[in-house]
């Protein structure tokens, strides 16, 4: 008999969602008698779901796409990083209440570290896409962590220029006496892109742009240098254009994969208070991979 479903992804949709593979793996590696599964929640359905946690006996669940803002606002309580970064991935049942967190942008930090063996609080980074909502996420992490330079860069310049003045007290520091300002705001012009690039480490990539093969580069491949190190949390099969024209130059790229694995051992480490069997998780992700 397969054990109780005691965890699961809330999501709309959710089929596509990696995360019960590797959770499913790490409980049983784990001992742990609980199953992950997907949870199909529409977003009118959502608020009501969270609150059923208790009754239907779950330990906890993850949250993605759409439902991460309503998560924040179903929780009795959230950690700092969660109401800074205005979203929940990550729900603790404890008796009637529910906790919030968001465990992607210290999964991004755990992913740099193990990608690139750099810490992203020494990185100048360009964040592309940081309208939405985990380009907010990773943006407040960067502040957090108090990253020597984001550029934030997004389509919609309002939704960016807004961010940036939530974060610019984390920026005003007297630590890097550079050439240029530590913290600011520009469009997908090629011009803007130039000057940024000259003065960047990392680009991130939170737009879902580039999977399809039809898609207009978000960068012009001209501007790619092999000193950039480039990762886009996009993690379904294939690589996005971006990482492509990164490679061709020869720059160090990854994709989200790491990522996601990250977030999914934090949530882990947040339900059981223990280590999460990360080796047995990396295995099974990736042989779904293969
Ligand atoms: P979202 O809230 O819908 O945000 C989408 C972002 O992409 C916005 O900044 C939007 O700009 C921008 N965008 C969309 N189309 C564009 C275009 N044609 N040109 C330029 N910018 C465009 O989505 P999200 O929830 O943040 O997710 C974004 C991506 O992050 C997804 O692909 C997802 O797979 C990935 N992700 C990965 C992980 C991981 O663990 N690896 C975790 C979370 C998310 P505007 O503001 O101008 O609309």
């Amino acid at each position: 008999m397969s054990p109780p479903a005691r965890l699961g992804v809330f999501g709309d949709p959710v089929e596509h969602s990696r995360s019960p593979v590797f959770h499913n793996a790490a409980l049983r590696a784990a001992g742990i008698d609980a199953s992950y599964v997907k949870i199909h929640v529409p977003p009118e359905k959502a608020a009501a779901a969270f609150r059923a946690l208790p009754q239907a006996g779950f330990i906890g669940a993850n949250v993605t796409i759409p439902h991460k803002a309503a998560a924040l606002e179903a929780m009795d309580e959230a950690d700092d990083y969660a109401r800074r970064s205005g979203s929940v991935n990550t729900v603790v049942v404890q008796g009637e209440r529910l906790l919030g967190f968001n465990t992607d942008g210290p999964g991004l930090v755990r992913a740099i570290r193990e990608e690139f063996s750099v810490d992203l609080r020494d990185l100048r980074v360009i964040l592309l896409g940081a309208g939405g909502g985990a380009g907010r996420a990773i943006a407040v992490q960067c502040a957090m962590e108090s990253c020597e330079r984001l550029v934030l860069v997004n389509r919609t310049l309002e939704k960016a220029q807004a961010l940036a003045a939530e974060l610019a007290p984390s920026f005003r520091s007297d630590r890097l006496v550079g050439p240029v300002e530590r913290l600011q705001v520009i469009g997908f012009e090629e011009a803007a892109l130039r000057e940024q690039l000259a003065h960047a480490d990392l680009i991130i990539n939170t737009t879902s742009v580039g999977m399809r093969r039809t898609d207009a580069p978000l960068i012009p491949p001209s501007l790619l240098t092999p000193n950039l190190m480039i990762y886009d949390t996009v993690y379904a099969s294939g690589r996005t254009r971006l990482l492509d024209d990164a490679s061709a130059v020869g720059a160090r790229c990854a994709n989200g994969l790491s990522m996601l694995l990250h977030q999914g051992a934090l949530s882990f480490e947040i339900w059981f208070d223990r280590a999460a069997p990360l080796d047995v998780m990396r295995g099974a992700l990736m042989e779904e991979e293969v």
